[in-house]
């Protein structure tokens, strides 16, 4: 008979069940860890709207769950032991295309940019998961389980801020309050940013933004006159804006309050197949748009150093620790106009 576990099943639109199903069985090359901690993602709750994950050929149960770590209880023919603490690059790639061998592992040829862990395949908002153990990598005792959770925001983070190009005493605009937002305006801090701005559309996650402290200057994105208003406190534009919502309007914020020349590096993507932009504010003002998604191996590597460094306080982004049985209310509290939730992490 098959060993069961518990696991937080997409069961349809907005809708998870916490379900007994059988441990995944390990194939070669796989490892079996015991999950202790999964960040639950902004990008997540447009699975849980649609009630469905990114491969249209899973077949049984899905279940989510990419920002996670675990302890290993089968390390297989690997060279982990079992008791060691790893963390899971939730990327999925071949290691054998162009795109692998020149180091832009997460440009994989082979899976095309969307072949994550918990969202083509099942996560692990579960009690164990199993999966390749080249994508598992051993965690410093100096990360907590917590902290780890949080090596996947910020290796995105982290790869949208090199994507810049950001220097010494540039201006930054961010467009979005969620992990990302607030993550990216500390690395930029960090990264030698001279101002740093928030856009956002209410002010449910103010108090975060402050606690952190890392924003020198908020705007309403939703304020008819924000453009002036963004280009009057820039001095006449910030050199670079990040867009972490995936939204026409944030779009429009970033072309509005970049300068001339400026940059718009965007981050969020979009379940809608076009979003629409000021062509002529781009072309006109020579705007240069930057996408940007998930980082190279060698950043993921580094992005568990910065967090083992404590280059950004983890524990600053989680505003909530709970069991996969709240799972269903934290995607309810998240979508919440009012809700204060930043970062929920999950330990089953
Ligand atoms: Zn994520
Ligand atoms: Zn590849």
């Amino acid at each position: 008979m098959a060993v069961m576990m518990k696991a937080a099943v997409l069961t349809g639109p907005n809708e998870i069940t916490v379900k007994t199903v059988p441990v995944p069985e390990m194939k070669t090359g796989d490892i079996k860890i015991k999950v202790s901690a999964c960040g639950v993602c902004g990008s997540d709750i447009h699975m849980w709207k649609t009630g469905k994950g990114w491969n249209p050929n899973h077949k049984g149960d899905f279940w989510m769950g990419h920002e996670f770590c675990g302890v290993v209880t089968d390390a297989g023919t690997s060279g982990f032991k079992p008791g060691e603490r790893v963390v899971f690059w939730a990327n999925l790639y071949c290691g054998q295309c162009d795109m692998c061998r020149s180091g832009q592992e997460h440009l994989c040829l082979d899976v095309n940019g969307t072949n994550y862990i918990g969202f083509v395949c099942n996560g692990a908002y579960a009690e164990q998961f199993v999966g390749k153990a080249f994508n598992a990598y051993r965690l410093p005792d100096s990360v907590s389980d917590v902290d780890a959770a949080l090596i996947d925001p910020l290796m995105v983070t982290y790869h949208a801020v090199l994507r810049s190009g950001l220097k010494l005493h540039d201006k930054v605009l961010v467009v979005g309050d969620g992990i990302i937002g607030l993550m990216i305006a500390s690395l930029a801090k960090r990264a030698g940013a001279s101002v740093v701005a928030l856009s956002k559309i209410n002010d449910r996650r103010l108090y975060k933004a402050k606690e952190i402290g890392d924003i020198d200057l908020y705007f309403d994105g939703n304020d008819p006159e924000r453009a002036q208003m963004m280009q009057k406190a820039s001095g006449g534009g910030f050199d670079i804006a990040f867009e972490v919502v995936g939204a026409s309007s944030a779009l429009s914020t970033c072309i509005d309050g970049v300068k001339a020349g400026g940059k718009v590096v965007m981050i969020g993507n979009s379940i809608e197949p076009t979003v629409a932009f000021e062509l002529n504010r781009a072309v006109l003002h020579e705007i240069t748009l930057i996408g940007s998604v998930s980082c190279t191996e060698k950043e993921f590597r580094e992005t568990i150093d910065l967090i083992a460094k404590k280059t950004i306080k983890p524990e600053r982004y989680v505003t909530d620790i709970v069991g996969l049985d709240d799972l269903q209310k934290s995607f309810e509290r998240l979508v919440s106009p009012t809700d204060p939730a930043l970062k929920i992490v999950v330990k089953p």
